[in-house]
């Protein structure tokens, strides 16, 4: 049982509407999808959606990792994910996207070889989850409007992005709060726009709108930063930027930085480590969410079926497939229904077919 052949296709899939946060907006996303071919008839869809802010990957860069990578696995079982995590990470440091591509498809290809959906193999933990949808910034009425859209399609959740300017932040969870009434969860990421004096200023401030979390309120290096704000903040904090690896994990652990961490298989090199990560936080009493980048179909049934698996995964915020404009999946993915990610009864990741127009041709194909 081996792997006999890889494609790797670059996708450029574009944005509803352009995706503003702190850091700045995107119009498109440009991801990197793995097809990987066993000799059994098996094969795996995986996908790479790099952001060259969070972990300084870019579709090329994306390809040439993968040119290093992928020449060394053809003949390699696919099952034995371990031993192809400790290979990538042998051939070539960081680059956690490219790794996630490959690691994704393995998983798919395991969930395939035992006939089974993929979250019931990896732990089974429940057999749907609660996505919240993103709010990108814009002014604060606007955003009080599509939270309201939001609502009405059925989220129950929402992630509001902050971070630009606090007092304007805080007009924003003001109005959208009203705007939705006291039922809807409302989460928020800064990602890293604020000083820790300016997130402890807002955080009081925002704490009787009754906000489940914030997100990454300070630089991902400021750990003092963290550290203060944790300290001093009535909300929850969540470290995102600040967590790739199980490593980072630990650190923040240690350093009672934080009381959640977001999980993202483009920042921990797929599901094998992401499983690590949420396992030092539950020994550490720390939720974790699963979250996203730009992924398609591909990548958001990835975190969706994890997110299902393991107990300590209590959030997810699995909405990038719902904010592109394109499909790259025709048939089959997880679905959203009343804000809950619901998985069809296939095997692996449960993509069926892609859209060939979307795909194009392979890049390299390597056997
Ligand atoms: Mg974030």
């Amino acid at each position: 049982m081996g792997i006999q052949q890889i494609e790797v296709y670059p996708v450029t899939l574009a944005y509803r509407e352009p995706f503003r946060i702190a850091p700045g907006a995107s119009t498109e996303s440009h991801n990197v999808v793995a097809k990987i071919v066993t000799d059994y008839g098996v094969y795996g869809w995986g996908e790479a959606s790099p952001s060259e802010r969070v972990t300084g990957e870019t579709p090329e860069t994306v390809i040439k990792v993968l040119d290093k990578i992928v020449p060394k696995l053809i003949g390699m079982c696919p099952l034995r994910i371990e031993q192809t995590v400790e290979l990538m990470d042998n051939l070539v440091a960081e680059n956690p996207s490219a790794k996630a591509a490959i690691d994704i498809a393995l998983h798919d290809i395991f969930g395939k070889t035992v006939r089974k959906e993929l979250f019931r193999v990896l732990g089974g933990y429940r057999t749907d989850v609660l996505t919240d949808i993103t709010l990108g910034i814009k002014s604060p009425k606007e955003m009080a409007r599509d939270a309201v859209k939001a609502v009405k399609r059925g989220f129950k959740a929402l992630k509001v992005k902050v971070g630009v300017n606090p007092e304007e932040d805080v007009e924003r969870i003001r109005l959208i709060r009203e705007a939705v009434g006291e039922k809807i969860h409302i989460r928020i990421d800064a990602n890293q726009g604020w000083t820790p004096k300016q997130a402890i200023q807002a955080l009081n401030k925002m704490e009787k709108y009754n906000i489940q979390f914030a997100e990454q309120p300070v630089p991902a290096e400021d750990l003092k930063g963290l550290i203060e704000v944790k300290r001093n903040s009535p909300i929850p904090v969540m470290a995102d930027e600040s967590v790739h690896s199980p490593g980072d994990a630990l650190r923040l652990v240690e350093a009672e930085a934080i009381d959640l961490i977001n999980i993202k298989l483009m920042k921990s090199g797929g599901i094998h480590k992401a499983e690590k990560i949420a396992a030092i936080a539950e020994a550490a009493g720390i939720p974790c969410m699963i979250g996203c980048m730009g992924e398609s179909e591909i990548g958001i049934a990835a975190g969706a079926h994890l997110a299902a698996a393991i107990k300590n995964i209590q959030y997810a915020d699995l909405d990038s497939d719902l904010l592109l404009k394109e499909k790259l999946a025709k048939k089959g993915g997880t679905k959203v229904k009343n804000s809950m990610r619901i998985f069809p009864k296939s095997h692996g990741l449960g993509i069926k077919e892609l859209d060939n127009s979307k795909l194009g041709k392979p890049l390299k194909v390597y056997k």
